[in-house]
């Protein structure tokens, strides 16, 4: 099922995944519904293989935003990101999906398609704001779990308290991240 365009509008994030640094972050919005992921035989062994549970994630990233629910750990989205954006979660700290949010990576994770942990692992969009909004991870998606809108940034802003007006009425392109 695509990613829905509005998954963050008028939301409240339910968690927040920090880069080490204490530079950037971005949220995590409320889960979509248990989808392709729960119907995946590779993810669902995979998980089974862990003794984990599968339960509802959410949507990880505001301007780039993978639907973990969605995510069937392809990698094609790893592939395609000429700026590294995504890294695959699982290979820098070995938890539960549901425990990485929250969490805070150091960015060390693997950013090459074939190196994900196993297929329980997710693409992070760790580096979302390094986003060059080239577009290319977003049609490569076999799920379509990704979305690319750099308009987000006014939904990452507010839920931040971040967010200014300006005269125009669009969002501060220099506001904190
Ligand atoms: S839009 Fe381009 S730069 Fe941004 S995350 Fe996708 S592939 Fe990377």
């Amino acid at each position: 099922m695509p990613i829905k365009e509005d998954f963050c509008h008028d939301k409240k994030p339910v968690g927040k995944i920090s880069l080490a640094g204490g530079e950037y972050f971005h949220w995590v919005w409320p889960s979509q519904g248990l989808v392709e992921a729960s119907k995946d035989e590779q993810v669902v062994a995979a998980y089974k293989t862990h003794k984990e549970k599968m339960e509802k994630l959410g949507v990880s990233g505001t301007m780039v935003a993978v639907d973990w629910d969605s995510c069937v750990a392809d990698g094609a989205c790893i592939e395609a990101c000429p700026v590294q954006v995504f890294q695959w979660y699982r290979t820098e700290k070995d938890i539960p999906a549901i425990k990485a949010i929250n969490e805070t990576f150091e960015g060390t994770g693997s950013a090459v398609k074939e190196e994900r942990k196993d297929y329980s692992d997710n693409a992070d969009p760790i580096r979302e704001h390094d986003c060059i909004w080239c577009m290319a991870c977003v049609s490569v998606c076999p799920p379509q779990a990704v979305l690319v809108d750099q308009g987000n940034q006014e939904w990452h802003e507010k839920a931040a308290g971040t967010f200014q007006k300006m005269e125009s009425g669009s969002a501060n392109p220099h506001a904190e991240h």
